[in-house]
């Protein structure tokens, strides 16, 4: 797989070998259980508590308001679940048309009252063409029957970054609690929580070079909290099961790794962004820009190629080894633009040919050199192969 060139790091990213290497001996000799009484399992207690500080050194806040959680999925549906817990005479929820589904399904099922929870009166605010919300929307849709708002601290198509202080502001002086999915964020944005109006906030570890199964949710001190899994005293009773000791040890030197890297990811990586997006622009007709450019993520961009499918693209890139993914719900076998870029009004042939590139530290100059290389070919022939294909 070495000649690979990886440029879908918002799906997923490699695990890191400092990352590797910290959690091995957690898998091998050091297997106790961090709440067992004997020396063996209660060491390992230290090693999770300086995971958990790693953290809370990368995200600006107090250990103690970091839970380990399985995945930033978890992460979202617990703040959630939390918040309407903790306000049960509260029934309205706010979320942006943009939300990853572990946020979206979740509110658009509280709407429809399945499940075990009560129906929910839902606001869903819609984005402009940019990918942004209009911040009166946020502050007009809140109101006393809100148990909480969710929007996202930046998207995971289009890299689009959301104004979080400001919603955050929004919420506290309407006494809505506020919580975002930073999975994309942390990492790449710096952030200091301490200093934030932002209640809880959730992190995934695949996606900053730790492996899969491991999230964390920070609760602010003080914010009333209520824990969906419910089990034993773990995680000062706000998630119950044995801790995932290498997995918490990994997002832990995943996170330390995350904050040696951010400058990084603020000069060369997002260097490297934009030259792949000027050049692809430059060299390939009928191509435009998802998502505004003035605030975004340092590693993503979201590039519509007019009158195809990024479907085939992706499948052309894929012969020479490059990693995207499409605009296209190809996760539901469906071929459908995604929700994202349809709440963004991006026309359906500019939506269908839409592919992300999102990039890493561990890209190069030679892996942009070669998919400006490769793709404006691809582009061309599939141009021809068209049955959408511009009249020229
Ligand atoms: N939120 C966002 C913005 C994401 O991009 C993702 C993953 O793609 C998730 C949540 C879910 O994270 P996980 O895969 O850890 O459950």
């Amino acid at each position: 797989m070495s000649d690979v060139i990886y440029m879908d790091n918002n799906a997923t990213t490699r695990v890191a070998d400092e990352v590797r290497e910290a959690m091995a001996p957690y898998l091998a000799k050091a297997y106790g259980n961090p709440s067992s009484v004997h020396t063996f399992g209660g060491r390992i207690a230290h090693d999770v508590d300086r995971a958990r500080q790693q953290v809370a050194d990368l995200l600006g806040c107090d250990p103690t308001e970091v839970v380990f959680t399985s995945c930033g999925t978890e992460s979202d549906n617990t703040a959630i679940r939390s918040a309407l817990a903790v306000y049960p005479a509260r029934r309205h929820v706010v979320t942006s048309r943009v939300e990853h589904p572990a946020v979206r399904n979740l509110a658009l099922r509280l709407a429809r009252g399945e499940g075990v929870l009560p129906r929910y009166r839902h606001t869903e605010l819609p984005v402009n063409s940019d990918g942004t919300l209009d911040l009166p929307d946020v502050g007009n849709a809140l109101d006393d029957d809100t148990a909480v708002c969710s929007i996202m601290w930046a998207n995971n198509e289009t890299g689009v970054v959301f104004p979080v202080e400001r919603i955050g502001a929004m919420c506290r002086e309407t006494g809505v609690l506020f919580h975002t999915d930073a999975v994309q964020a942390v990492g790449k944005i710096p952030m200091t929580l301490a200093d934030l109006p932002i209640d809880m906030l959730s992190v995934s570890g695949h996606k900053l070079h730790a492996p899969k199964g491991i999230g964390a949710l920070y609760v602010r001190r003080g914010c009333r909290f209520s824990p969906w899994l419910i089990g034993g005293h773990q995680e000062a009773e706000r998630r119950g099961g044995t801790e995932a000791v290498a997995q918490i040890v990994a997002l832990g030197a995943a996170a330390e790794l995350a904050g040696r890297r951010i400058d990084e990811e603020r000069t060369r990586v997002v260097a490297l962004r934009d030259r792949l997006e000027r050049e692809l622009l430059a060299r390939c007709p009928d191509a435009r820009v998802n998502g505004t450019t003035a605030s975004r993520l340092p590693n993503t961009t979201n590039i519509s190629f007019e009158y195809i499918e990024g479907e085939s693209i992706l499948l052309m890139l894929d012969e020479y080894g490059i990693c995207a993914s499409s605009g296209s719900a190809c996760t539901t076998g469906s071929l459908e633009p995604s929700h994202v870029l349809r709440a963004m009004g991006v026309p359906y042939t500019a939506a269908h040919g839409s592919v992300r590139f999102s990039l890493s530290v561990e890209n190069t100059d030679a892996d942009v050199d070669k998919v400006i290389e490769v793709l404006p070919p691809i582009i061309k022939r599939l141009r021809e192969l068209s049955p959408f294909g511009r009249e020229e």
